[in-house]
């Protein structure tokens, strides 16, 4: 997972706010038509296949993962007057990421630590809830990111989905009892699921995540009836004494160096995969390599196959069929793993049936489904430093840039794009040809240091340390919703009062919805980008993607809402229709924050400690997550006032239900008393020289406004994060 993944997971509250916040405001509607020009021209895609009845029965709402909606009662001319149909609070804290099903009436969400919820999809009525026990400990030493989950899927009734400790869970629809249960991790390593899984075939497809705890990734297939072992096909060599389990892993093990099996070398599968009944293919993303500088895990060069990459397999069999990889020798965290999506294209005049990805690295990537031949790659933000182009007469592999080879020439780089596009859904419209992505145009900063921790994950990457050059200016940076022209490879528009951090749907109905600011949702007319309708959630950021669907002739939208910041209202499921009438309870008034710590107390060496640790195990999401959103600032913290407090959360999990674990096997209680000495002396500093106006924390969690971080705080391993 990504720094975004692993920069905001773990802690004390919702990593949510990923999106965009505060740039919105900005008026710029960039409105390119190139959208209707005559040289597109998509076919509608053949992935929508058997369902036309106006359901929503998978991730991607069918196996093409276009998210795209062929109704049209909620269209351009109307989208004005949705109002709320119903709306559902849900009890659990931390980040939510979950993608709606609805499939035969009944509404299915996911929420933090796995839970699934179900819904009656008119009504609202809660018909079951199933909680699967996952061992709270995990997430403060197993997990990079977060206590989320992104999704079910549907299957001959049965639901089925992934837990934070590796099982898959198919529970009967109508009334959630347990039908089977299996455990696709090694139950000793650190590998999580957070991400949706897939089925084509019968089959359950599913990966893990996990690769900065050095492990070693694969994808699987289950039986989707019996929950029993179907293939495993691992993205990586092991030790070549051992022997390959794949005949491709023993070339793949030729663009290895040294003994990279020693930290597992990552790779690990953890969101994007579609199953394409056109090729028989499953198609899905690898993760980045681990630990993260190339030259580290891969002494003396290679491509290190098969990390950051798109990889086709045989869906029935497991068997290899094509790669594609994004990033050889990847040294930033590029994880491959961002949605995929699958559409008939016509290219040069033939219809040409295509995988897409626009992942983190930054570049817009068409493929042939069936073989993997590139047909086009572009940047979809106004520049790159990790590559100089492509060799186009090699499947138009990369050419790396080598002054980015930061394990290779011991100097810090800010890369350029950075965490461009992660997990949060994209949509694709048949209608206009455009593909609609949250974008973040952005540059982060990196220091190689071989053996460099972060907690309990190996990075090779001191996140403490900032590249001794001042950062590149980026003109146009910032995060935005970009409508991509795939078959010319150029951008149609964007709109910055959109989000680079939420996901979006489409519609026949010439829409795009999508969470914007700091907690609405919001609908673009797809063709041209403008806002046509924007309403407050009354909770907190939306990372995910909505969903549409129909039911008794009445078309609904809906969409799952993080709980709010500062006393806000709690996460939320939400659906709209035309004739919406619901009220949602008034927003409480913003709770302003108090800065009242104690003394300072501590000896030097107690506050350096202190200091040492809280960048290892806290910063994570308590610096650069408490400006992306909804983590606390500790400064502010009424447990600073006593240790036995402090520790009761830290040790004792007493937050451990809104997300913030135990740290019990991390940390012992000299070290967390260690931990309240140095943010005791933090906070004092702040009281002793108050943040400039405007650069303070406001209510409802600074947002990416407060960018200007207090001068006094610590350094910031994330500073960069958002450029
Ligand atoms: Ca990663």
């Amino acid at each position: 997972m990504g720094l975004n993944e692993s920069f905001h997971l773990c802690c004390w509250g919702d990593y949510m706010n990923m999106r965009s916040t505060a740039i919105g405001v900005a008026l710029a509607v960039t409105l390119g038509l190139a959208a209707c020009s005559g040289q597109q021209s998509n076919q509608s895609a053949a992935t929508q296949s058997a369902d036309t009845s106006g359901q929503w029965r998978s991730h991607g709402r069918d196996d093409s993962e276009q998210r795209y909606v062929p109704l049209t009662q909620i269209n351009a001319d109307n989208v004005s007057q949705l109002g709320v149909a119903w709306f559902a609070d849900l009890a659990e804290r931390g980040g939510y990421q979950t993608t709606p099903v609805m499939a035969d009436g009944r509404l299915y969400v996911t929420t933090p630590w796995s839970k699934v919820y179900a819904f009656d999809a008119k009504t609202g009525e809660q018909l079951w809830k199933y909680d699967p026990q996952v061992p709270r400990e995990l997430a403060a030493t197993s997990l990079c990111c977060n206590i989320s989950n992104r999704g079910v899927a549907y299957w001959n009734g049965k639901v089925i989905w992934g837990t934070l400790d590796g099982r898959l869970v198919a529970a009967d629809a109508k009334t959630g009892q347990k039908v089977w249960e299996a455990q696709t991790t090694d139950p000793e390593l650190a590998l999580s699921i957070t991400g949706a899984p897939r089925i084509g075939d019968g089959k359950v497809f599913i990966g893990q995540a996990g690769a900065e705890f050095h492990q070693r990734g694969y994808l699987s297939a289950w039986d989707a009836e019996t929950g029993q072992k179907l293939w495993h096909w691992w993205a990586v060599p092991g030790n070549p004494a051992d022997g390959f389990e794949q005949p491709e892993l023993e070339w793949a093990a030729k663009t290895w160096n040294g003994e990279w099996w020693k930290t597992g070398g990552g790779a690990t599968p953890w969101d994007g995969i579609v199953y394409d009944p056109e090729t028989g293919l499953v198609i899905f993303g690898t993760g980045n390599g681990a630990p993260w500088p190339a030259e580290v895990r891969s002494p003396g060069g290679g491509d290190n196959l098969f990390t950051s990459s798109i990889v086709a397999l045989d869906a029935k069999t497991g068997q290899y069929r094509w790669h594609y990889q994004t990033v050889p020798a990847d040294s930033f965290d590029f994880d491959n793993t961002s949605p995929l999506t699958t559409a008939d294209l016509t290219i040069d005049g033939k219809k040409t049936h295509v995988v897409m990805q626009a992942p983190k690295n930054g570049v817009f990537y068409v493929i042939e489904a069936a073989t993997g031949k590139v047909i086009s790659a572009n940047l979809f933000v106004p520049s790159a430093n990790w590559l100089t182009g492509f060799d186009k007469d090699n499947n138009w592999k990369p050419i790396l840039n080598p002054d980015a080879n930061i394990g290779k020439t011991g100097k810090g780089w800010f890369v350029v794009p950075f965490q461009t596009h992660v997990w949060n859904p994209q949509s694709f419209n048949p209608e206009t040809g455009l593909m609609y992505l949250p974008a973040r145009y952005a540059s982060y900063g990196m220091v190689s240091e071989a053996g460099a921790k972060m907690g309990n994950q190996l990075l090779s990457i001191n996140v403490a340390k900032r590249p001794e050059y001042a950062p590149p200016q980026l003109e146009g940076a910032g995060m935005y919703l970009l409508a991509w022209d795939p078959v010319n490879q150029r951008e149609a528009w964007k709109n910055r009062e959109g989000s680079g951090g939420s996901g979006t749907m489409t519609t026949a109905g010439n829409l795009v919805f999508q969470g914007t600011g700091q907690r609405n949702f919001s609908a673009f007319r797809a063709t041209d980008g403008q806002m046509l309708w924007s309403t407050e959630t009354q909770g907190g950021g939306i990372t995910a993607g909505s969903i549409s669907y129909e039911l008794d002739g009445t078309q609904y939208v809906a969409v799952v809402a993080g709980q709010g910041a500062g006393g806000g209202a709690p996460a939320r499921l939400l659906v709209y229709s035309l004739d919406g009438k619901a009220q949602l309870p008034a927003a409480g008034p913003p709770v302003v924050p108090v800065l009242n710590p104690p003394a300072n107390f501590g000896t030097a060496a107690q506050l350096a400690r202190g200091q040492d640790l809280y960048t290892q195990n806290c910063t994570i999401c308590h610096e650069s997550g408490a400006r992306m959103g909804n983590f606390p600032d500790l400064r502010y913290s009424a447990m600073l006032l006593a240790a036995p407090a402090f520790e009761s959360v830290v040790l004792g999990g007493a937050l451990s239900e809104n997300g913030m674990v135990s740290f019990s096997k991390a940390l012992n209680a000299e070290d967390v008393e260690a931990i309240r000495s140095h943010l005791v002396r933090v906070a004092n500093e702040l009281k002793a020289n108050p943040p400039q106006q405007g650069g303070g924390r406001g209510g409802q969690g600074g947002g990416r406004g407060a960018a200007a971080a207090p001068s006094n705080a610590p350094q910031q391993p994330a500073a960069g994060l958002h450029q």
